[in-house]
This record gives C-alpha cells, sequence and structure tokens, in this order.
C-alpha cells in the first residue's frame, strides 16, 4: 500500500503547544508526516531557521513517522517532491478557517491530486499563536506555558 505522507506546513517561529496538539492529532491518520519550515525571503522571523528546526526535531526526537524538512516556493510542488497526498493544518477560529479556505482552494487549484486536511485544536490551546509567545518571550514573560520544553531560549537572548 501506498505511504500517506502528509506535509504539514508553516513558521514554526517558534513552535508551540498548538502545533504540537494538531500534529498528536494527526499522528494516527498518516504514515509520515513531514513537518516543513516555508522559507520566505520577504518575512522576517524572530528565530534563525536552524533555531527552529532543532527545536522542532527535539520536541518529536524518537517519533518515527515525523520528518522535519525546510523548503521554499510552492507549498504544492514540495509536496509534489516529497510525495505527499496530503496538506495538514490547524484550525483555531473562524478567522482561520476563512483564511486556510483560501489556500487550500488555491493549493486544489493548482494541484487536484493533494487534498489539505484540517483538524481542530484542542480548546485548550486555541489562543495560542507563535506571534503571542513572541511577544511573551520579548517582554520575558513565562512562555515556557505555551511551547515545548525543547522550546528554551537562553536568557538575555529574548
Ligand atoms: P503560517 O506562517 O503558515 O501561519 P504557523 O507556524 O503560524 O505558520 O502555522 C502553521 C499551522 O499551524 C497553521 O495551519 C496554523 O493554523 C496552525 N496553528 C498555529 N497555531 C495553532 C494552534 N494554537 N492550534 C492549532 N493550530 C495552530
Amino acid at each position: 500500500m501506498t505511504k500517506r505522507i502528509a506535509v504539514f506546513p508553516g513558521s514554526f517561529d517558534p513552535i508551540t503547544n498548538g502545533h504540537f496538539d494538531i500534529v498528536q492529532r494527526a499522528l494516527p491518520l498518516f504514515d509520515e508526516i513531514i513537518i516543513a519550515i516555508g522559507v520566505n525571503s520577504n518575512k522576517k522571523y524572530m528565530f534563525s531557521l536552524e533555531q527552529r528546526m532543532a527545536w522542532i526535531t527535539k520536541t518529536f526526537v524518537g517519533e518515527s513517522k515525523i520528518k522535519v524538512m525546510e523548503y521554499s516556493g510552492l507549498t504544492v510542488a514540495f509536496c509534489e517532491t516529497v510525495g505527499a497526498q496530503f496538506i495538514l493544518r490547524g484550525l483555531r477560529n473562524p478567522a482561520d478557517f476563512e483564511f486556510e479556505k483560501g489556500i487550500a482552494q488555491a493549493n486544489r487549484k493548482l494541484l487536484p491530486k493533494v487534498e489539505s486536511v484540517f483538524l481542530l485544536t484542542g480548546a485548550g490551546f486555541s489562543y495560542v499563536s507563535s506571534s503571542i509567545v513572541r511577544d511573551v518571550m520579548r517582554n520575558h514573560g513565562d512562555y515556557t506555558h505555551f511551547v515545548p520544553n525543547a522550546v528554551r531560549v537562553p536568557e538575555g537572548k529574548q
């Protein structure tokens, strides 16, 4: 049987408990999940690609179904390259839905054979976003509530 491969694309700047929750929910559904960090030269990130990748890798260490990769360009083109049939995205609220609907419909037009799959985050994580985490970090708040244990910023580097 063909392996069911999903790409979970995002910035993961940094990975949060919301992302983690989505991946945990998706694990039983797929044979392989590629957490794909999109590299967009027009976007400013708080953390380097290497740092974001290292945190994700550490978070899922020992989980054989998960791979962490980077990509640039269209998500559907990356799906073709790695042979993924699914794009995984998380939904927190109606605003996410509206936004994701547009992206998913465009992706379907570009590459109909790739299906977008949406999972609802657990209620306790629906308010968590990377941008809130970055704000808490910049202002020296306790960001550890919102991120997996692997994500730790050395004192003075926030
Ligand atoms: P992007 O730059 O593509 O928005 P993100 O890293 O912010 O990248 O998000 C990647 C995916 O994770 C998106 O599908 C987003 O909706 C989802 N996501 C982010 N935070 C949460 C959360 N708290 N609960 C569920 N899904 C989330």
